[in-house]
């Protein structure tokens, strides 16, 4: 019984290939990239979802095949997502120190559950665009054998 074959052998090692030429390998510019991805659509393609499910990526784009799956985001989408949050968080914080505004339990209660809601679509959004950098930058996750 032989092993299973390794999906990552026959795969190049930066993205897109190099020596290739063809259009449909062009990554379109940065902010273009970068606006896709924080729309969690392929940043190549803009024609399929990046995300099957709420943060689990597709393996492969379904319409243009770029490895979207193979993109190492790791930590990088939370760093994001905290350090955009919790600024206009400071700033929430500082106005209601400011004008001694006194916020009830049930304010306080409605402004945690719309902080963990921005929080989580930040945090989808920035998983986004980290995989439309990376994929711009063709660097995908080392496969160690
Ligand atoms: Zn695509």
């Amino acid at each position: 019984m032989s092993a299973p074959p390794n999906r990552f052998i026959e795969a190049p090692d930066i993205w897109p290939p190099p020596g290739t030429s063809a259009p449909e390998t062009n990554m379109p510019s940065w902010g273009t990239t970068i606006w896709r991805g924080t729309r969690c659509i392929c940043p190549r393609c803009a024609k399929a979802p990046i995300f099957n499910g709420y943060l689990k990526v597709h393996p492969v784009c379904s319409s243009c095949d770029a490895p979207l799956g193979d993109m190492p985001a790791d930590d990088a989408p939370p760093y994001i997502a905290m350090f955009v949050i919790l600024h206009f968080l400071a700033f929430i914080v500082v106005l209601i120190f400011r004008y001694g505004w006194q916020p009830s339990a049930y304010e306080y209660g409605a402004m945690l559950v719309a902080l963990v809601g921005v929080c989580m679509v930040a945090l989808r959004m920035a998983k986004g665009a980290t995989i439309g950098i990376l994929l711009k930058l063709g660097l995908k996750r080392e496969v160690l054998n």
